[in-house]
């Protein structure tokens, strides 16, 4: 039986614009086989259109808006399976716009069911108003958990997970975070996988190079998770963390020939730990729910009349 691929985008087939070497032999290796795979990625942003298109201008060529599954897509999906036809007064970019309405789920700034964070779009207006929702009960549920968003090597931008704890600590209400690594994005991403293969599939693996989303979220679910290491992750944390990649590569280059021959290299799949050294970068949590076990809960101090 074939292997599935759940593949991330951002450190694994580009990285500030720029193809990582490899990802267009690879992506090419899994259309020329009929390999099933989807694009998995936290952006709740752009379109899947939108990522098809930008990979084309990248040089990735023979992709499709079925290739691609977005936070936004799996927070639609979540509300039309879990609440149909409830309203949403929306923080967020045309991604998350278009994946509501796909599922036919209204905007409502009057009495929504939920208020729901995506990134970029927010203003003071915006996130006033948003908090005067949660006031009246609306329930909070942010796309995905990331604080922060990288722009470049340089430079990041506030993601989904700042705005939603914005509203936590104005309101005391918690948000609940969709996107990787919530096992309701893989369950729902492996799904889709299943439903377009055109046979059975033996396994899935995440590509990721993110410990805290791509081999988190694959860990929990159940599925083997590959880290690459072009991205967000030295070697020598990887053994910071609890939960093991099945695999470290250096990049999806790596896996060309294996999914030109549909062959796994035997004793490839051993968890890699690393040592215990840190290697610097960008201080804080990178992701709304690392911060979870350090939070509590704030009581709001009685309204003054
Ligand atoms: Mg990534």
């Amino acid at each position: 039986m074939k292997t599935g691929y759940l593949i991330d985008m951002d450190g694994v087939i580009y990285r500030e614009n720029h193809l990582i070497p490899g990802a267009v032999e690879f992506v090419a290796a899994l259309l020329v086989t009929g390999t099933p795979f989807l694009f998995l990625t936290n952006n709740s942003a752009p379109t899947a259109e939108d990522l098809a298109v930008r990979l084309r201008h990248l040089g990735v060529t023979g992709l499709s808006a079925r290739h691609f599954y977005t936070s936004a897509m799996n927070t639609a999906d979540f509300l039309d399976e879990t609440h149909p036809n409830c309203t949403a007064f929306v923080i967020g970019e045309g991604g998350l716009m278009a994946a509501l309405h796909e599922r036919k789920i209204a905007n409502d700034a009057i009495s929504p069911d939920y208020v729901v964070v995506g990134e970029g779009a927010f203003t003071a207006e915006k996130l006033t108003k948003a908090h005067e929702l949660i006031e009246k009960g609306a329930r909070l549920l942010a796309t995905n958990p990331d604080n922060w968003c990288p722009v470049s090597s340089q430079k990041t931008r506030p993601g989904a997970g700042s705005i939603a704890a914005f509203l936590e600590a104005s309101t005391g209400r918690r948000a609940y975070y969709l996107g990787k690594p919530n096992g309701y994005m893989f369950h729902s991403a492996c799904r889709k996988l299943t439903e377009a293969a055109l046979s059975p599939i033996g396994r899935v693996v995440m590509v990721g190079d993110t410990m805290e989303t791509d081999i988190r979220g694959a860990v929990e679910a159940g599925l083997h998770s590959y880290l690459v290491l072009t991205g967000s992750t030295q070697f020598e944390d990887v053994g910071d963390y609890v939960y093991q990649p099945t695999r470290v590569l250096q990049s999806v280059a790596d896996l060309v020939e294996e999914v030109k021959t549909g062959k796994t290299p035997e004793n490839a799949e051993s968890p890699a730990l690393g040592s215990n050294r840190h290697s610097g970068g960008k201080l804080g949590m990178r992701h709304q729910t690392d911060v979870l076990a350090l939070y509590k809960p704030r009581p709001r101090p009685a309204m003054t009349k």
